[in-house]
């Protein structure tokens, strides 16, 4: 039997009061800072792009919402309401805090923003994440590691003392694998003989660009009272490090695990989402969200309306489309969306089932996380 680790993953507002909750509480401070730490001390001036925006605002438009944030700020445990005991951080391990009334549009420096309350996280940032993953690919390589690119891994043997990967057109020999696929994790997790559930489900997240006249209009990031029954962020304000803004992204079903096209459609992902049963009982409690979401998917005034409620002088005019993200959500068989951190182990194969956001920013953490319990294991 595999062991199974959970762990919850905080996001700006996230909070659960249990161990877990501590221990990747820790792994997401520790990944913002250990991130920001990387690019100032190891990677230097060659990886480019971290903007410290200090900025990051939940904004709420209801009395929902304004209970949420009353709830965040106390610290309480449950976004539903009840009290407790949990954390709430930023992803550098700070408190988000209720501005002073005085210092809200000084502070978030946002005054196009518009809400009836708000978190100001002080420490949140941005950086260009593939300048970070192409400089840990020259470290490995400089220490003597092979980056192999469009490779894919077809099969894992398991012998008495080592473990045969067939990658591409090649078989590597080695005594411990750590299994990282993403969108395939589920697969690969089958692969090297890891349990059916988690499924993932494909759920494709569309971004607008913001014409350059009305980029200042945010410096920092807006973010949502996020909806507790769901792990996504929500639409949100970005202000990218080439100094671009983008809002988004939105969540609706993918057709397609690989393709990006807004058309993309892959029978054999379409066919392992549907031939899922939690994929069906997710959709049979969450079909007016799904009504709400494709309707933003199928015009911009819909996707832009939701945007308003937080920035309204941005309008459907001052957008255009822009790219396309495909997020790996694992979905229990009961149709429960998982929003932890899922890593299994056994035999010396480690197999990262569930590595949602903030998954990236954490990577740091997750990875000497990882390689802790491999040597423990040994
Ligand atoms: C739109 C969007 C916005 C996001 N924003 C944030 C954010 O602001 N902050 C944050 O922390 N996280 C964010 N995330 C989440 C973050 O990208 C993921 O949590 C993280 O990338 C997960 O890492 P991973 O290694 O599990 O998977 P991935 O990063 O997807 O890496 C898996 C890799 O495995 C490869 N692979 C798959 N199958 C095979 C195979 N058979 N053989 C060889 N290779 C294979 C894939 O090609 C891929 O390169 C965002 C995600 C999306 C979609």
């Amino acid at each position: 039997m595999m062991g199974y680790t959970w762990l919850f993953t905080p996001h700006l507002w996230g909070s659960h009061n249990d161990l877990a909750a501590v221990r990747s509480f820790w792994l997401s401070r520790r990944g913002g800072c250990e991130r920001s730490a990387y690019r100032r001390h190891r990677a230097g001036a060659q990886v480019r792009g971290h903007r410290r925006s200090g900025d990051a605002t939940g904004a709420a438009d209801g009395a929902t919402d304004r209970r949420r944030v009353e709830a965040r700020a106390a610290g309480a445990e449950d976004v539903g309401g009840s009290a407790g005991g949990g954390h709430v951080r930023d992803r550098c391990g700070s408190a988000p805090r209720r501005p002073a009334r005085h210092r809200r549009r000084e502070i978030t420096r946002l005054p196009h923003s518009a809400g009836v309350a708000a978190l100001h996280s002080p420490h949140t940032a941005i950086t260009d994440f593939v300048a970070i993953a192409q400089r840990i690919a020259e470290e490995i390589e400089a220490a003597g590691g092979r980056v192999l690119l469009s490779t894919t891994v077809t099969g894992v043997d398991r012998h008495l003392g080592r473990i045969d990967v067939v990658a591409g057109a090649e078989r590597h020999t080695v005594d411990r694998l750590v299994v990282c696929g993403g969108l395939e994790s589920d697969r690969l997790g089958e692969l090297v003989g890891g349990t059916a559930a988690p499924r993932i489900v494909p759920f494709r997240g569309e971004y607008m660009s913001v014409t350059a006249t009305k980029q200042d209009f945010v410096r920092g990031m807006i973010y949502p009272v996020p909806d507790p029954r769901y792990p996504f962020l929500g639409v949100h304000f970005t202000r990218r490090v080439s100094g671009g803004l983008e809002v988004g992204p939105n969540a609706f079903l993918a057709l397609s695990r690989q393709a990006y096209g807004r058309l993309s459609l892959s029978p054999r992902d379409l066919g392992s989402t549907l031939a899922w049963p939690g994929f069906w009982r997710f959709a049979g409690e969450h079909w007016r969200t799904g009504l709400t979401e494709i309707r933003g998917v199928l015009s911009k005034r819909a996707y832009m309306k939701s945007a308003q409620r937080y920035v309204p002088d941005i309008g459907v005019a001052d957008v255009t489309r822009s790219h396309l993200g495909l997020r790996a959500q694992a979905v229990e068989r009961n149709g429960s969306l998982v929003d932890d951190f899922v890593i299994q182990q056994e035999d010396g194969i480690t197999s990262v089932r569930n590595a949602p956001s903030p998954a990236a920013t954490s990577s740091l953490a997750i990875a000497q996380h990882v390689v802790d319990r491999i040597e423990i294991a040994v």
